[in-house]
């Protein structure tokens, strides 16, 4: 099948074809997409989803990348990126409790934080530090351990493999830890948050404290995708890092990919890790911390692209 013959004529989309992906990933690994397409309009999208779908072609939404691993082999069908207009926020209506922000689903999320905190709106200390986009943020459902992006949405909007531009309510959303409900294929566009007219003085304290935790406990600069596994208790741990130290995998090494010394549950590249160098090391700390301690840990990262599965005993 001709992806881009498929493709072609949709107005407000770019497209590239044998893209290799590691520079638009956080871990700097990846292997080439088929097509990488950007699209900048809500209509464009729509159109693509129609005709590609009809049509039986693979589409994988990529956001900031900060959160999947690619397949060294690349990535089949067309891989999809929003574009610049896709990145914007705006008030659209204020309560007694609400200010109702809608923003763009490829904006940054930590310029989305830096912007809510000057202009003195609360509810976003707990994603101070995570990188990605907010459509991202709300797919996997991001935050900390006590809080996370989907307990301040109020609506998302998105674009079904039909082509249709739904807007579902934040309980249809079904926010869990690290997961959220969006039906395979359909792409959020927007995201309409509800932000704290003001910052009480406990978000400030808050803030300031995971801003230091971060600090002390995560590696910096490192090519990597953030926590590798869940943790099995998000709240009251014991935490997947925590698991991993005890069963002596900090520092472990499979060709370019290791264990942070800083962090056990961040799995790191050196600068030459492939997919598979991660994937065995993943699989090597699974078995030695259920080996140990009977849990079995369930990645957090997601796994993109030809022949990359998460299979354990
Ligand atoms: C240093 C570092 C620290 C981190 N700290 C944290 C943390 O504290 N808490 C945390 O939760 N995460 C953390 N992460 C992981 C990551 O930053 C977040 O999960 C982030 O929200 C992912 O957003 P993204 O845009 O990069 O998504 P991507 O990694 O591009 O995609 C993640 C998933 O979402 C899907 N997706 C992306 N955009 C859309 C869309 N518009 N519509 C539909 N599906 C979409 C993708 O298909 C994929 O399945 C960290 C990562 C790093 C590198």
């Amino acid at each position: 099948m001709n992806v881009v013959h498929v493709i072609r004529d949709i107005p407000q989309l770019q497209w590239e074809r044998n893209r290799g992906l590691r520079n638009l990933t956080s871990f700097g690994i990846g292997g080439p997409a088929q097509v990488l397409v950007r699209v900048n309009s809500v209509d464009a999208l729509m159109r693509l989803q129609q005709r590609v779908h009809a049509q039986g072609i693979q589409v994988t939404m990529l956001g900031g990348g900060t959160n999947v691993l690619i397949s060294d082999a690349g990535i089949q069908g067309i891989t999809l990126k929003l574009g610049k207009g896709f990145e914007y926020y705006k008030v659209l209506s204020r309560d007694q409790d609400c200010v109702y922000v809608k923003a763009g689903s490829a904006t940054a999320l930590p310029a989305f934080h830096r912007w809510a905190w000057r202009q003195g709106l609360g509810n976003t200390a707990d994603l101070v530090g995570i990188p990605g986009t907010i459509g991202g943020a709300v797919a996997v459902n991001a935050g900390t351990r006590t809080r996370a992006i989907g307990s301040i949405v109020s609506r998302v909007g998105l674009v079904t493999t039909a082509g249709e531009l739904v807007e579902m309510e934040a309980e249809a959303m079904r926010f869990g830890y690290r997961t959220a409900w969006i039906p395979d294929g359909w792409v959020a566009v927007y995201v309409i948050v509800c932000l704290a007219p003001s910052i009480s003085h406990e978000e400030r304290a808050m803030r300031e404290k995971l801003i230091d935790h971060r600090l002390a406990t995560q590696p910096h600069g490192s090519k990597c995708a953030g926590s590798f596994f869940k943790n099995p208790d998000p709240v009251n741990g014991p935490f997947a890092g925590q698991l991993i130290e005890r069963a002596g995998m900090k520092g472990a090494r499979r060709g370019g990919a290791m264990v942070s010394r800083v962090h056990a549950n961040f799995l790191v590249n050196q600068g030459w890790a492939t997919a598979r160098d991660v994937m065995e090391l993943a699989r090597e700390v699974h078995e030695r911390v259920k080996a140990l301690t009977g849990v079995s840990l369930v990645p957090e990262v997601r796994f993109v692209g030809k022949g990359l599965q998460w299979e354990v005993q």
